[in-house]
């Protein structure tokens, strides 16, 4: 549910040619933009962009200038006093007349970078305040340095009351350290650095408040509480509401009036109304309209053009309640739609077909349908860093008396891919040219593929046994529960049905898939883990589970080797057929351990198979990475939309273009899309 991003998918860091004849004539793309710190800021494109309508056009362009009016609004939903700080530091960058080559200047601009990728001061990921590696002797010279007029001074404040205010901020350690604190036995609202609450509100508080206002029997609830901010009043709490005339209403105001543009050239009827009734919510910030929005929003399944904009997710809220700010505009991409459709079509097949012990299948199963869908604009908490895939609406009884949206978003996907091509990584960690040849023909292609399967089919296959709680499996029912949906995607990708069914192109191609899974679980994922621990997120210790399971048993056979070549571990895959078969064999025992809820034995094959690290394996994986100097986070610039104007100011086309940087795009946004106050 909600956001997939890319550490839950399996890796992506091999590369292939394009599936996508479009991006292929356009293979002097230059994806890599900016790298600082440890991020690194590529581009993506807007493949058949051109194909759609004139209409379809001007709604995608209405709809981004909505989704880039917002972008204050997260910064501050960050922290109070991000705005205030991203404002001077533009200022210092623009307008700084000292040396722009000295040392000082360039971790200025580095800092600044990172203000821009975190929307604020703290790391978009790890979510731990930053701190720079220039003085703040030179910050306060270099804000001195220049007009103060340029600066967002607050009424009545000096430039020394504002170096005063923001040093700190900057430069403690101690102050707002991190973001959303999530740590047990302290007040998470008082220690967390963002501002969804006001001063001296306690967690305690906060429970209260809105547990008074839940009622217990209500069997379709709003969202308490998720588009306002909590703050004290004269010692009573009251909510203050983010809307048209309440907070942030400023930017609001913006994003309504584009909105209503959109709403203009609407696809259909239906699309109309769903603008209509986000306008009102807007308005009046009633939360059953909301509701009332998101669900006519996840019945339009007919409009090419969709977009999310508006208070969505909850992550930023240590106690869930608030959400965050964001915005994507997008269009399906049809012909890979295509390939889903066909997934969920053939549900049933995969499902009597599976190598799953049959009292644990479903009689009659449903494929989800999901679509594939191309990202035009990414903003609010969607922008720099984004997601790869999306499921909405939140709310669980929307979910469960309407359904919900499943993406994947293809073009983004695809950069990454790219970006990565030629970085390295292939040919330090894989075995030989055969494998490295597989991977760059077929990798893209296998990894969008297992990803559909694991999704429309995986999660939705098998059932439980009458009586069996479905919590059965406590701590390791995710682990369970993901490997499952894997093994089945692994399973059918080496099945003679996907050539078929037209998924695949040949019956070679899955082995790229297998042999990626197979490296990533026993090896090259432990880049992402700090020496000395084991894992612990859920995807990560499946993907352990599956392939050092099927090490072992594949080891009497010689299915799979690791060998050593000068010092260098290496995985070899001696026989296809055979771990195809291996996969089935631990599928149906994954199975068989959900279905009866098997609490011992799905501890048992978690702990013995998908927690410990090989700490030999692992320092010399973290060494061999290492040289490779790759960037573990990545964040993206947009495409530039212009219109194309006759004389009588008529619009005649949207233009698409990628020649923005990443400094550039962020000083423009700044400019041109910023109506909030510095403290809100
Ligand atoms: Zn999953």
């Amino acid at each position: 549910m909600k956001k997939i991003t890319l550490i839950c998918m399996s890796s992506m860091l091999i590369t292939s040619a394009s599936m996508n004849a479009n991006t292929l004539e356009n293979n002097n793309f230059k994806y890599s933009v900016d790298k600082f710190a440890d991020i690194e800021i590529l581009r993506y494109q807007v493949p058949d962009f051109e194909k759609l309508t004139l209409k379809q056009k001007e709604l995608i362009y209405f709809l981004s200038e909505a989704a880039l009016e917002g972008r204050d609004i997260l910064y501050d939903q960050n922290n109070k006093y991000n705005l205030t700080i991203r404002r001077t530091l533009e200022a210092v960058y623009l307008n700084y007349k000292g040396d722009r080559e000295s040392a000082e200047f360039k971790h200025f601009t580095i800092y600044l970078k990172r203000v821009w990728m975190g929307n604020g001061f703290h790391h978009h990921y790890s979510e731990d305040k930053f701190i720079p590696e220039f003085t703040a002797a030179f910050f306060a010279k270099a804000i001195k340095s220049i007009d103060a007029k340029k600066l967002p001074l607050g009424k009545n404040e000096t430039v020394e009351k504002l170096i005063k205010t923001i040093t700190p901020i900057i430069f403690d350690k101690t102050i707002y350290p991190k973001r959303t604190n999530q740590a047990q036995g302290v007040d998470l609202i008082l220690t967390s650095a963002n501002n969804y609450y006001g001063e001296n509100v306690t967690q305690a508080e906060v429970e209260a408040f809105y547990d008074k206002m839940k009622d217990p029997k209500d069997n379709t609830p709003i969202s308490y509480g998720l588009n306002s901010k909590l703050v004290k009043e004269n010692g009573v709490l009251v909510e203050k509401t983010y809307k048209v005339n309440g907070l942030y209403s400023a930017a609001i105001k913006r994003i309504v009036s584009w909105l209503e543009k959109a709403e203009n050239v609407a696809e259909n009827a239906k699309q109309k109304e769903v603008i209509a009734s986000l306008i009102s919510f807007y308005k009046t910030g009633d939360l059953k309209t909301y509701d009332d929005y998101s669900i006519k929003w996840v019945k339009d399944l007919d409009s090419q053009v969709d977009f999310v904009n508006g208070f969505t997710e909850t992550y930023g809220d240590p106690l869930g309640l608030k959400a965050s700010w964001e915005s994507m505009v997008n269009f399906k991409n049809i012909e890979a739609t295509k390939r889903t459709e066909i997934i969920s079509s053939n549900a049933q097949w995969f499902e009597d077909n599976s190598p799953v012990d049959k009292q644990f299948k479903k009689e009659k199963v449903k494929g989800v349908s999901a679509k594939v869908i191309t990202a035009a604009i990414l903003a609010g908490d969607c922008y720099p860093a984004t997601p790869i895939g999306i499921n909405l609406p939140n709310a669980n009884w929307i979910r469960r008396d309407h359904g919900s949206k499943s993406v994947t978003i293809e073009n983004i996907t695809e950069a990454y891919d790219k970006a990565s091509l030629g970085n390295g990584f292939a040919e330090e960690f894989m075995n030989s040219k055969v494998e490295r040849q597989r991977a760059k023909d077929f990798a893209s292609m296998t990894n969008n593929l297992h990803t559909d399967l694991h999704e429309c089919l995986g999660h939705g296959s098998g059932k439980l046994l009458p009586g069996v709680d479905p919590d059965a499996l406590k701590a390791y029912g995710s682990t369970i529960e993901e490997a499952r949906a894997d093994l089945f995607g692994l399973y059918y990708m080496g099945d003679p049905k996907m050539v078929e069914l037209g998924l695949l192109p040949n019956n070679e191609a899955y082995k790229a898939e297998y042999y990626q899974f197979i490296m990533n679980g026993l090896m090259t994922q432990l880049t992402r883990i700090v020496p000395g621990k084991n894992i612990e997120e859920a995807h990560m210790r499946n993907r352990q589970l599956i392939a050092a399971w099927v090490f072992e048993k594949g080891k009497t056979e010689n299915v799979i080797e690791m060998i050593k070549r000068e010092g260098e571990t290496f995985i070899v895959v001696n026989d296809y057929v055979k771990l195809r078969n291996l996969f089935g064999q631990l599928l149906a025992e994954i199975q068989r351990i959900k279905s009866t809820g098997d609490f011992e034995g799905g501890k048992q094959i978690v702990e013995n198979y998908g927690v410990k690290v090989n700490q030999t394996l692992h320092t010399e994986v973290l060494d061999r990475y290492k040289k490779l100097n790759l960037a573990p986070y990545r964040g993206f610039v947009n495409p530039v939309y212009t219109l194309v104007k006759n004389e009588k100011g008529e619009i005649l086309d949207v233009k698409v273009s990628y020649n923005e940087g990443y400094a550039e795009q962020n000083l423009r946004y700044s400019k041109k899309y910023s109506s909030l106050p510095n403290i809100n």
